[in-house]
């Protein structure tokens, strides 16, 4: 059964066409600057040459459907014909309250993922956008939509509750909800596999550590916190986003600096972090090699970084009252031993012993600890695409 999986951002649209047979990737790539001028798909099939298609897309049907053209292409196509495609499974960022788990995409579905927009006013519209061209391309293939939030939904309400007046979680479901949900559950089974141990007799934390970064507790095979909140902003200092800040600076900031609150969140979510930090870079590579050179604001950028990381660790082994192994994913954790040097630097207490040799290892599935380390360190390389690829499988089959 081969299925494609779509992620559309606001611009962009990333693709994988799996063969869930074998889960062999048949072809993936990226479609750039949908909407804006100089649109281009990146374009990749095992086996064949990289090719780049140089067209303009006006919206995300253009780049769909460009897409689909490419995989069935005589040349550079991976599949004959669009009817070899069984289903489609569509990353959602925000499933809301509502969606605990991966849906099968129903007209009653779109009404409350439009209903979600809201609350991911970002992200939504584009994933909504490509699930309405999909219908329209392919309208007879069934479509599985898989939330960043879904994994979250089973956090305490202890744990997601703000302490704000409480009629404003009614009214407007202000909460904390939590995302990156996909990579996080996906490295957590990988890694009980790792420890021999079952799931539910676990407690995990995961660090997805790229560009936007979170951290999860997952106990017995259960999210019960997470450092991002209601939306990405919270938690962590990432590549452009300040993490936790003191609420109070945020009016304060708007009063010194006349901003509004689009100003603001520009502010928060573009301009801050290691970026904001630095001065260097988003860029956690330009920002290590800056370090590396001299640069102070760019190795305080890093500290900074490191120091948050180790106290959400700290904090989540509280919580979950021990630790047995704590996961490193994503960009930044899958290729900086440096990183996780750096985070687990002082964890014994924990448990926690880096094997500084073990360690120097990118992208590759590997214990970092030593083998009388209590607790294990594990980096494991995410794969949000082939999880959403076997939720799709598992619900359309049902
Ligand atoms: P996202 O999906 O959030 O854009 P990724 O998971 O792709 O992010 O991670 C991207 C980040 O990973 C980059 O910004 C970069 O800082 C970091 N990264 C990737 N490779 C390396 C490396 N070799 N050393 C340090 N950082 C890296």
């Amino acid at each position: 059964m081969k299925v494609l999986v779509l992620n559309c951002g606001s611009s962009s649209l990333k693709y994988q066409l799996i063969n869930m047979d074998n889960e062999e990737i048949l072809a993936k790539g990226l479609a750039e600057r949908i909407g804006i001028a100089n649109g281009l798909v990146k374009h990749e099939v095992a086996g064949k040459d990289k090719v780049i298609i140089n067209e303009n897309m006006e919206t995300h049907k253009d780049a769909i459907r460009i897409v689909l053209n490419a995989i069935v292409d005589d040349k550079h196509g991976a599949i004959k014909s669009m009817d070899e495609i069984a289903a489609v499974g569509h990353r959602v960022v925000h499933g809301g309250e509502k969606f605990t788990s991966s849906v099968v995409i129903t007209d009653e579905v779109k009404a409350t993922l439009e209903e979600c927009s809201e609350l991911a006013p970002l992200h939504n519209p584009p994933n909504l956008m490509g699930i309405e061209a999909c219908e329209e391309i392919l309208p007879n293939v069934p479509m599985v939509g898989v939330f960043d939030t879904a994994f979250h939904q089973t956090m305490p309400k202890s744990a997601y509750i703000y302490a704000l007046p409480y009629e404003l979680y009614e009214k407007y479901k202000i909460r904390k909800y939590g995302f990156h949900g996909t990579s996080h559950k996906y490295v957590v089974n990988k890694a009980a596999k790792v420890l021999g141990k079952p799931l539910e007799e676990l407690k995990i934390v995961t660090c997805h550590l790229g560009n936007g970064a979170s951290v999860a507790a997952i106990k017995h095979g259960k999210s019960i916190d997470t450092s991002m909140g209601f939306t990405p902003l919270e938690g962590l200092t990432m590549g452009t986003r300040c993490g936790d800040i003191d609420p109070a600076i945020t009016t304060f900031i708007m009063d010194k600096e006349l901003l509004d609150t689009a100003g603001l969140n520009n502010l928060m979510n573009k301009k801050s972090g290691i970026l904001g930090i630095s001065g260097v870079s988003n860029d956690f590579r330009d920002v290590e090699e800056a370090a590396d050179n001299g640069n102070e604001r760019a190795q305080l950028a890093l500290d900074v970084f490191h120091n948050r990381v180790k106290k959400y660790i700290g904090a989540y082994a509280a919580i979950m009252g021990g630790i047995d192994a704590v996961v490193f994913t994503a960009g930044l954790g899958e290729n900086s031993p440096e990183t996780r040097e750096a985070v687990c630097e002082g964890l014994e207490f924990l448990g926690i012993e880096i094997d500084k040799v073990k360690n120097k290892v990118r992208g590759k599935q590997t214990v970092v600890t030593t083998d009388d380390s209590k607790a294990k360190v594990i980096l494991i390389p995410t794969n949000e695409e082939l999880m959403i690829a076997r939720d799709t499988v598992a619900l359309v089959k049902k």
